[in-house]
């Protein structure tokens, strides 16, 4: 903007005058030379700062987590790509929020983490969508009680909670996606059960897998081949990224406990299945779930591959047996931490 009144008008005239004076080519070196009294008002080095101060990336990913944890606990959105690991202070343990994967709907599948150990704890929520809403909230209740208290997990465990494992089906009965209240839920929630693509996520795993499986007497989708399911594929990808050490899902209502099991026991399953189960209060059942046949199902699957793995039946479809699952998902962190 300066040059503009180097040439400005006054200037010009100033310039036409001292040139018409001398008339002559050595009027020119004249100019020139009585330049500079008017040249140091330019100040050009007013300028140069700006560029030569680079402070971009220094004060960016550690700025987040001095959120100090209240009672009221809305987790920390940091969305991360990887898993987090570094960008928590520790002894926080604040929750961070980890986007895996999306829905048939497109739908955002997400993970919070809780502390930073080496062990690695899983619980998910809402595989059944809005049919099992109250796994969904329970699952909340759990995030909101260890994110942010640095006394209820030990430094080498880290917690990882997925609240809604199927958000479309979550989306059917709620019209919310993450957190809902009870009086978002629609009176028939049956609906709910299978994710945007009618496709019932938890016989979609490849334990046992057939194209239609059942819900009780009534037939259901287990999708085209197993692992047809995005959110299938995003959280199978997700829990071996991270190596978890045991996988928690929560279902309704059957009221127990039951390990994974993919046609042969899978002893670290019943092991960790039983210390919930005696824990919390519910019923153990060693030998799985028999009530009907089940295809497909995810924890099952991870007891294939040696994946730690059980589902929890709440008592019925509206309770969240807060008291009883934290009870058990305390006693399982105890026991992990405590391995070798
Ligand atoms: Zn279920």
């Amino acid at each position: 903007m300066r040059p503009k009144i180097f040439f400005s008008t006054p200037f010009i005239i100033l310039f036409l005058i001292l040139v018409s004076c001398q008339g002559n080519s050595s009027g020119t070196t004249e100019v020139a030379a009585s330049l500079p009294t008017v040249a140091p008002t330019i100040e050009l080095p007013t300028l140069t700062p700006t560029i030569t101060s680079t402070p971009t990336a220094t004060a960016t990913a550690t700025a987040t987590p001095t959120l100090t944890p209240t009672p009221t606990n809305t987790p920390v959105v940091v969305f991360a790509t990887e898993t987090p690991t570094a960008a928590v202070p520790s002894g926080l343990n604040v929750a961070l929020e980890e986007r895996f994967g999306n829905s048939w709907w497109n739908y955002d599948l997400l993970a919070y983490h809780i502390g930073q150990g080496e062990k690695r704890i899983v619980v998910v929520g809402g595989i059944h969508g809005g049919y099992e809403w109250n796994t969904i909230l329970l699952a909340y209740d759990l995030l909101d009680t260890f994110d942010g208290d640095p006394t209820l997990l030990p430094e080498n465990v880290t917690l990882t909670i997925i609240p809604s494992a199927n958000p479309d089906g979550q989306f059917k009965t709620t019209s919310k996606l993450g957190r809902f209240a009870v009086e978002d839920v629609s009176e028939d929630t049956t609906f709910g059960r299978t994710n945007g693509h009618e496709v019932d996520l938890n016989r979609n795993w490849d334990c046992n897998w057939e194209p239609t499986g059942f819900w009780r007497s009534q037939p259901i989708s287990g999708g085209d081949v197993p692992f047809s399911e995005t959110e299938s594929t995003s959280l199978r990808d997700f829990l071996l990224k991270v190596e978890a050490d045991v996988v928690i899902f929560l279902h309704s209502a059957f009221s127990g406990v039951f390990p994974g099991r993919c046609n042969v026991d899978h002893a670290p399953s019943i092991e960790l299945a039983e210390i919930y189960a005696t824990a919390s209060g519910y019923p153990f059942y060693e030998e799985g779930f028999t009530a009907y046949v089940v295809t497909g199902d995810a924890s099952d699957y991870l007891a294939s591959i040696d994946v730690p793995a059980f589902s929890v039946e709440l008592d019925n479809h509206t309770s969240l047996d807060y008291e009883e699952n934290l009870a058990g998902l305390q006693a399982v962190i105890a026991a992990v931490a405590d391995r070798e």
